[in-house]
């Protein structure tokens, strides 16, 4: 099939051209990002495959059909940035990558955990400059502390298997309770009394219309004070207005987020030559307790050989009329 590939960094290319050959597909690579002005590359093919952050509403939906696009493959996990009504009103059919590496993600949540209650951000810096004092460098033990995981699934779960060899508590809150984490100690909860339980609260939960500002100015009062927050899964979440208000009275005592609410009009540039405009996340970077990265939690080697599989088996099922089972639908 003939595929048009949008937001195309080199990694994705790398990636993709590695099993490329054989899949009988073409991809047209563009690092322009989908959107209204950009949609008309996709002219002369049958697949569009996107990223996180092109947002695919009922307007882009539309113009792809009149384009014949027959279907979307997201090469990611969440589907947030889709209207999938609106796909299924074109009678456009949406395929993602449910799971690649849920390891590489729970592994970045603790990269994040690690470095802010160890401050080696800090110290990395310091030692630069022939600076050895500790002062300042006092952290926190990771072992012992409760940590309370909202959602789950297959990150939640990869993150609770991580935590457990760390010998923390481990509470959660889901809609579903998963048996493999019970058995494994962890003991489910409302949202409420995992929040005002966990030393460390880690998010799992896909962004809904349920899960948007999950994390905001009420919930915050209900969590512990000091309370590290750490954020891998969608920057929407959490109200970031009602976080730095909680940094700022050291309600929160570390933020590691690797997702922002802002994220689609700044991650995936390089904007050191420019102005920041966004003021949420220029406040948030003055913080020596906040650490932030840019959406990178899914990018290790092997993560991204799985995306890249699994779309061109997704792509490869369509169109010999197989099930589809990374088919997603408007529930
Ligand atoms: P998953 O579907 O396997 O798990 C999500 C879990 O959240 C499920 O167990 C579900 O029942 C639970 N859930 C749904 N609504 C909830 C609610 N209101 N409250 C509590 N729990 C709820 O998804 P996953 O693969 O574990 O991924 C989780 C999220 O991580 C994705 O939705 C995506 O947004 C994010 N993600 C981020 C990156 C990154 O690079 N930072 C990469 C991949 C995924």
């Amino acid at each position: 099939m003939k595929i048009a590939f949008f937001s195309t960094k080199s990694y994705d290319r790398e990636s993709f051209n590695q099993f490329l050959p054989g899949s009988g597909h073409h991809i047209s690579y563009f690092e322009v990002k989908l959107d209204k002005d950009t949609l008309s590359l996709a002219a002369g093919h049958e697949v569009v495959c996107s990223f996180v952050n092109d947002k695919i509403d009922a307007e882009i939906l539309k113009e792809l059909k009149k384009l014949e696009i027959k279907l979307i493959a997201l090469r990611c996990a969440g589907y947030n940035q889709i209207d999938l009504n609106a796909a299924a009103e074109q009678e456009i059919t949406v395929v993602r990558v449910p799971a690649y590496s849920p390891e590489a993600v729970a592994e970045h949540a603790f990269a994040l955990i690690l470095t802010l209650s160890r401050k080696t951000h800090k110290a990395y810096n310091r030692v630069r400059e022939n600076n050895f004092s500790l002062d300042g460098l006092t952290g926190v033990n990771i072992h012992g502390k409760t940590i309370g995981v909202i959602g789950t699934g297959a990150i939640g779960r990869a993150f609770c298997r991580i935590a457990k060899g760390f010998g923390c508590q481990l509470i959660a809150n889901d809609v579903y309770e998963n048996e493999e984490m019970k058995t494994l100690g962890v003991t489910y909860h409302s949202l409420k009394k995992v929040l005002s339980r966990s030393d460390i609260v880690s998010l799992h939960c896909p962004l809904t219309p349920e899960t948007h500002h999950m994390i905001n100015a009420e919930t915050i009062s209900q969590m512990k004070d000091g309370v590290a927050l750490i954020n891998t899964s969608r920057g929407a979440l959490v109200d970031t207005k009602a976080v730095i208000k909680a940094l700022k009275t050291g309600k929160i005592g570390y933020l590691g987020i690797d997702v922002y609410e802002q994220e689609e009009h700044i991650f995936f540039k390089n904007l050191s030559e420019e102005i920041m405009q966004d003021e949420e996340i220029s406040r948030l970077m003055t913080f020596p307790n906040v650490l932030i990265t840019g959406h990178q939690a899914f990018l290790t080697k092997e993560a991204l050989e799985q995306i890249s599989k699994i779309t061109l088996s997704n792509i490869s099922d369509f169109e010999k009329g197989l099930k589809l089972k990374n088919e997603i639908k408007a529930t």
